[in-house]
C-alpha cells in the first residue's frame, strides 16, 4: 500500500510569517485565490493533515490555522465586526476610538432610551400611549401624532425638566433582533406585568432578554384598576427571577400603574429616571458628526426612503451626508414624532430622515461622513460585504462537541444554554438537574433563557448573540427556525429523556462529547482501461457499478478483493471531456486519484464519506 505523496502538486509556500486574512465562512477556494494555488492541491494537503473538506465548503478557524501552519502562512479569520471596523478605518473613521477619547469635557448628559416589554395583552401599547400623553410640553407644538418607531417626551423630575426617549415598537422581538445584529439601542427596559394575570411566558422571555443584555429593568405592574388585581403576587413571582422589589430589600423599582386610567404614569417615569441616574452614566458628545442606529424604515410612494434613526452621539443636521447600513444620501429633511420639521437632532433623539438612497434595516448603524462620495463608498463596500456574507453560510457558533476546545483556547469559560420544553415542570426539572452538575474548575454553566413551547426565531437570535446551545425537550423548532439556526451555526439538541440531556451536557463540560463518525459507502466503480495523462497522472476509465461516484470524496482501491490503496480522493471526475461532479450507476467515467497512479484494469474503486452518527 503506497501512501499518496504531495509529489506533483505544487503549492506556493509562505515563509511562516506571511499573513493571509480571510473573512469568516471562507472556503479552501477563497484561500487558494489569495495565494494563487490550485484549490484541489490544498484539499489534498488538508486531507493529509487528517481533515476532509471540499474546495467550496466553508472552514472553521482551527482548520484554517492547521492548513496555514503546514504551508507557512498565518491565517487570520476576520469577524463581521472587525470587518466593519476595518471598512470604516479605510475612511479614517474609528467610532470606538472616538468614543473612548471623549472625556468629561466633551460629554454631556443625554436622555435615557427606554423599551417597553412584557407578555401579550398586558398593556404595553396602552402604556406607551399613556406615557406619550403625559408629555408636559406636547400641547405646545400641536402637531399631528405620528408613529415613527420612537418618541421623546419631557417630564418634570425633581424640579427639572428631563427628556426621555421611548422605542414605541413594544415587545422584545425587535429588541433581540437588533441585538443579534450588534446594535445596542435600549438603556432601560420597562417590564409590564398585568396584575390580574401575573408572570407569563413572555414576561419571563422579556426579562431574560433584558438581563442577558445587561439592561436595568423597571417593573410596571399594570391594570391595578381591575378586579382581581394582585400586585403583591407579581412582586413575589418576579423575585424568583432575580427582580427583587426595594421593599423586600432588592434594588428593582416596581410601580403599580393603570395604563387605562392613567394612574401613576408620572411615578413610573420617575422610577425610570431614578434607575437611570443610579445605574447608568448616560452621556454623549453632541459636538461632532452624528452616529447612531436606524430603528425603523419604509419606502413611501411620494417621499422615497423614510428612515427613523436614533442619534446616539453627535448632532445630526439637515444637509449632512449620511450612510445607514447600505443606504446613503444627504439629509433632505428631518421630522419628529409630531410631524414637526427639525433642523438638528441631539443625542438620544429619534428622528425621521428623508433623502436616503434606499431603506436601511432596523439595527443598522448610521454615521455622518465628510462628503457624499465617502457615504456612497461605505454603502457600496457594505453591500459587497453583505453579498459575500450571504455566500458564507454556516457561521459556526458553539456546539457541545467543540465546547472543551473553546475553553482550552481561552475563548470562553461559560456554557450558555437555552432550555425549551413542552411543559414547565420538565423545563424546571431539567434546569434543576443541570445546575446540580459538578462542572469542574474554571468552567461555568449558565441557563440564559428557559421557556415552554416550540423553539422560536427569538430563541435562535438570543443563542446567536450569546453563543448559546439550545436544548429542546419534547419540542421541535418550526421549519424556518431550523433554517435560521442552521444558517447562524447555532447548535440545537433535542431530547425526550431528561437524563440523556444531562449526560450530554456533563460530557461536554468534561470535554468528552466527541462526535462519532461512521463510514457510508457512496458508490463503486470498476476500472476498464487506464489512460495516462501528463497533467493529471493516471486516469481510471471506469464504469460505475453501484451508487454514485462523486468528485472530492474519499476513495480506496482494491484488486481481486485485496486493498491496494487507501486514503485517496477522487480529485478529477470526467464524462468524456467534461468535468462533472457526479456519475451514476451504469455510466462510464474517468476517475483521477491525484498523484496515486497504481491502477490496473479490473480494479475496484470504492468511494465513501464519513458521516456524523446521530446520538440516540
Ligand atoms: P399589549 O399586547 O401588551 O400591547 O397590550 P395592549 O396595550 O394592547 O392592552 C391589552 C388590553 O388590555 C387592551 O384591551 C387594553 O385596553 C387593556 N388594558 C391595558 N392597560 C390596562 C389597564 O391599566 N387597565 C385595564 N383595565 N385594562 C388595560
Amino acid at each position: 500500500m503506497s501512501a499518496p505523496s504531495l509529489g506533483g502538486v505544487s503549492v506556493p509556500r509562505g515563509d511562516g510569517n506571511t499573513v493571509i486574512r480571510l473573512r469568516r465562512g471562507s472556503s479552501i477556494t477563497d484561500f487558494a485565490d489569495k495565494i494563487e494555488a490550485n484549490p484541489a492541491a490544498l484539499v489534498t494537503v488538508l486531507f493529509h493533515l487528517g481533515e476532509m473538506a471540499t474546495a467550496t465548503q466553508s472552514l472553521d478557524e482551527d482548520t484554517f490555522a492547521l492548513l496555514g501552519e503546514e504551508l507557512g502562512y498565518k491565517l487570520q479569520v476576520v469577524s463581521p465586526e472587525d470587518e466593519e471596523r476595518e471598512l470604516l478605518s479605510a475612511f479614517d473613521i474609528d467610532v470606538e476610538a472616538e468614543l473612548e477619547a471623549e472625556g468629561d469635557e466633551e460629554l454631556e448628559a443625554r436622555p435615557p432610551v427606554v423599551t417597553v416589554m412584557g407578555h401579550v395583552d398586558h398593556g404595553k401599547t396602552r402604556l406607551l400611549d399613556a406615557i406619550r400623553n403625559s408629555d408636559v410640553v406636547a400641547g405646545e407644538h400641536g402637531g399631528i401624532t405620528q408613529h415613527i418607531g420612537a418618541y421623546q417626551i419631557s417630564h418634570e423630575h425633581e424640579g427639572a425638566l428631563r427628556d426621555i426617549t421611548f422605542i414605541d415598537t413594544p415587545g422584545h422581538e425587535a429588541f433581540t433582533a437588533m441585538r443579534a445584529r450588534g446594535a445596542k439601542v435600549t438603556d432601560i427596559a420597562i417590564l409590564v406585568v398585568a396584575a390580574d394575570d401575573g408572570v407569563m411566558p413572555q414576561t419571563v422571555e422579556a426579562l431574560n432578554h433584558a438581563q442577558a443584555a445587561n439592561v436595568p429593568i423597571v417593573v410596571a405592574v399594570n391594570k391595578i384598576d381591575k378586579e382581581g388585581a394582585n400586585p403583591d403576587k407579581v412582586k413575589g413571582q418576579l423575585t424568583e427571577y432575580g427582580l427583587v422589589p426595594e421593599e423586600y430589600g432588592g434594588d428593582t423599582m416596581f410601580v403599580e400603574v393603570s395604563a387605562r386610567q392613567n394612574v401613576n404614569i408620572d411615578e413610573l417615569i420617575d422610577a425610570v429616571l431614578l434607575t437611570a441616574d443610579a445605574a447608568l452614566d448616560l452621556r454623549a458628545n453632541p459636538d461632532k458628526a452624528a452616529r447612531g442606529i436606524a430603528i425603523e424604515a419604509n419606502l413611501d410612494k411620494g417621499r422615497g426612503s423614510v428612515a427613523t434613526v436614533l442619534v446616539q452621539s453627535g448632532t445630526l443636521a439637515v444637509g449632512d451626508t449620511i450612510v445607514a447600513g447600505t443606504a446613503h444620501g444627504r439629509v433632505r429633511a428631518m421630522f419628529d414624532e409630531d410631524g414637526e420639521a427639525l433642523d438638528v437632532a441631539l443625542p438620544s433623539r429619534p428622528v425621521q430622515v428623508l433623502g436616503l438612497s434606499n431603506v436601511p434595516r432596523a439595527g443598522d448603524t448610521f454615521l455622518v461622513t465628510a462628503d457624499e462620495r465617502t457615504a456612497r463608498q461605505i454603502a457600496e463596500k457594505r453591500e459587497a460585504a453583505d453579498r459575500n456574507a450571504q455566500l458564507a453560510k454556516r457561521r459556526k457558533r458553539i456546539s457541545l462537541e467543540d465546547f472543551d476546545q473553546a475553553v482550552a483556547e481561552g475563548k470562553i469559560d461559560t456554557l450558555n444554554l437555552i432550555l425549551k420544553g413542552d411543559v414547565s415542570g420538565a423545563v424546571e426539572a431539567l434546569e434543576d438537574a443541570l445546575l446540580k452538575i459538578d462542572v469542574g474548575e474554571g468552567v461555568q454553566l449558565r441557563v440564559i433563557h428557559r421557556g415552554v413551547g416550540a423553539i422560536t426565531q427569538n430563541d435562535v437570535n438570543l443563542a446567536t448573540v450569546d453563543s448559546a446551545v439550545i436544548i429542546g425537550f419534547n419540542v421541535k423548532p418550526a421549519e424556518r427556525v431550523a433554517e435560521l439556526a442552521d444558517r447562524e451555526g447555532v447548535d440545537m439538541r433535542f431530547y425526550s429523556v431528561i437524563y440523556s440531556a444531562i449526560d450530554d451536557i456533563e460530557l461536554a463540560l468534561k470535554g468528552m462529547l466527541k462526535p462519532e463518525y461512521e463510514e457510508v459507502q457512496l458508490g463503486t466503480a470498476e476500472v476498464r482501461e487506464v489512460f495516462r495523462s501528463s497533467k493529471f497522472g493516471n486516469i481510471a476509465g471506469s464504469i460505475v457499478r453501484t451508487g454514485t461516484i462523486r468528485r472530492n470524496t474519499k476513495a480506496r482501491i482494491t484488486r481481486a478483493g485485496k486493498l491496494i490503496g487507501d486514503n485517496l480522493t477522487v480529485e478529477t471526475l470526467k464524462r468524456f471531456k467534461d468535468d462533472v461532479t457526479e456519475v451514476r450507476t451504469d455510466f462510464e467515467c474517468g476517475i483521477g486519484l491525484g498523484s496515486y497512479n497504481d491502477i490496473t484494469e479490473g480494479d475496484i474503486i470504492e468511494t465513501f464519506e464519513m458521516r456524523e452518527k446521530p446520538r440516540v
